[in-house]
């Protein structure tokens, strides 16, 4: 059985991690975990990652009823809940506005599969989901269907999502498509960046999905 309270300092801790690699500015951005099949613990609203303690950290049901914490679950938990219930393998998300892949989201330019630990990891290019207004069940529908089964999309004059079967690897996702995001618009300048090709990008996220994945310890649903 999960421990909530183990979610909620893990939750804290790559809120640390947001905020100190200047991946996310202020209180932007969220995270949140599937404890059970029937909780999912969010970051609250508007608040700042350095100053969160356990019991801030919201728990909701599926619905996005609030079940525990102190505050309000974040503003974009509509996002966090389509995608959780459109995607059964997913277990964590994290959202950020971190600044190349927005550069990437504002010009609406979706990040080719250029790079092998994207590809890996994500599995291939990241994609725009078309515009709409934070918070809205129309930007939650825009984004599962553009994310399908990928790990990883951009939200158009927004920012990006990263989700997996652990938390570690959904920061994992967001650090990566920042790192590539950045490689692909320096790519660009010098010539233009090169995709690799559809089936290598097959092959090396099926190797990382079946042999790379838990190597280094990493425990499901943490
Ligand atoms: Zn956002």
């Amino acid at each position: 059985m999960t421990d909530i309270k183990q979610v909620q300092t893990e939750i804290i801790t790559v809120g640390h991690k947001l905020i100190h690699s200047g991946l996310v500015t202020g209180s932007w951005g969220n995270i949140s975990v599937r404890v059970d099949a029937a909780t999912i613990a969010v970051t609250p609203s508007g608040r700042d990652y350095l100053s969160l303690q356990e019991v801030d950290i919201s728990l909701v049901d599926l619905m996005g009823n609030q079940l525990g914490g102190n505050l309000l679950p974040s503003s974009e938990l509509p996002l966090h809940l389509a995608v959780y219930q459109a995607r059964g393998d997913v277990q964590a998300i994290v959202h950020t506005h971190s600044v190349f892949a927005s550069a990437c989201a504002v010009a609406r330019r979706g990040i080719a599969p250029i790079i092998e630990d994207l590809v890996q990891v994500v599995g291939g290019s990241v994609d725009v989901a078309p515009y709409a207004l934070p918070g809205t069940i129309e930007l939650a529908n825009n984004v599962v269907k553009t994310l399908g089964k990928k790990n990883a999309v951009l939200l158009a004059n927004h920012g990006v999502l990263g989700c997996g079967e652990t938390l570690s690897e959904a920061l994992l996702c967001c650090e990566l498509v920042e790192k590539a995001a950045q490689i692909f618009i320096y790519g660009q300048f010098l010539g233009g960046a090169v995709s690799l090709s559809e089936a290598d990008c097959l092959t090396m996220h099926q190797f990382y999905d079946e042999q790379y994945r838990y190597r280094q310890g990493d425990k499901k649903n943490v």
